[in-house]
């Protein structure tokens, strides 16, 4: 499975690094903001008018949850929002964006759901309504692998810590220094973090654990930062979806299928 996860990682890097020499116009990669409200209002009438699709909107830059394996996008979420778009009758169309882009992919109608490891915020849900949680997940800090200085979370105060833009990685490294550096991905943060240019990142466990598990320089703590919980985000107001991803949810729960999603992808240590 490890050995598995790590061929899919390189895969995904290559991939990645492929658009970034190429230089990349498609609209299922890193979209901006900007460049992801544009998509939004062509795609609009698409995302309102379908009874049969449900659109998850995502950044597929975040293994085990979501990644590229080769062109197709898979991960934990991935099989968690297909599940449930299938109870609710509906084929799942997955569509790939920054990170910061998802909340505004929801506010225009681009997308119907946000799944993206996504934490519940106090900020988010002011402007999104979130269902009930499918993981409890937590920030984890990555250090080079013969760093002696970092052993504690409290350690990295006031340290050089890399973060993926805009996520809660983002926030608690903002909170304990000054000099957070932000990335698009977070295995930029980690590449940064090798190359000695950063003292430490700041990421989500399981996603720490699998960049980590790819780059033998750096290691990962074992003292969590944070504990957050990981919810499926809908547009404000729309209680009508939340409830039925509720309803699915509570079933995949019940029949110890969300589990199984979730240990094809991580094995228990
Ligand atoms: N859980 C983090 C957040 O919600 C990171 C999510 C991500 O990068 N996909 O901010």
């Amino acid at each position: 499975m490890k050995k598995q996860l790590k061929n899919v990682l390189a895969l995904t890097m290559a991939v990645s690094m492929v658009f970034a020499v190429v230089g990349c116009s498609s609209n299922t990669q890193q979209a901006t903001s900007a460049e992801g409200e544009q998509t939004a209002q062509t795609e609009q009438t698409a995302a309102e008018s379908s009874e049969d699709v449900l659109i998850m909107a995502t950044n597929a830059e975040f293994p085990p949850y979501e990644y590229y394996q080769g062109q197709d996008i898979v991960g934990i979420d991935v099989e968690i929002a297909r599940a449930v778009a299938e109870s609710m009758g509906k084929e799942l169309k997955v569509e790939d964006m920054a990170f910061d882009s998802i909340i505004p992919a929801l506010l225009s109608g681009k997308a119907d759901i946000g799944a993206a490891g996504m934490t519940i915020t106090e900020e988010r849900k002011e402007s999104v309504d979130f269902t009930d949680t499918y993981v409890t997940a937590s920030q984890a800090i990555i250090v080079k692998a013969d760093n002696t200085d970092i052993t504690s979370s409290a350690d990295v105060e006031g340290k050089v810590i890399g973060v993926q833009l805009g996520t809660t990685g983002d926030l608690f490294a903002s909170d304990v220094t000054e000099t957070v550096e932000r990335y698009n991905k977070g295995f930029e943060a980690v590449q940064a973090l090798a190359q000695g240019k950063i003292d430490a990142v700041m990421i989500d466990d399981q996603v720490a654990k699998a960049l980590a598990a790819d780059n033998a320089d750096v290691k990962v703590l074992d003292e969590p930062f944070t504990t957050e919980e990981y919810a499926i985000a809908v547009k404000k107001g729309n209680t009508e979806l939340v409830d039925s991803i509720n309803a699915a949810l509570t079933e995949l729960k019940q029949s110890g299928q969300l589990q199984e999603i979730v240990d094809k992808y991580i094995t228990a240590e």
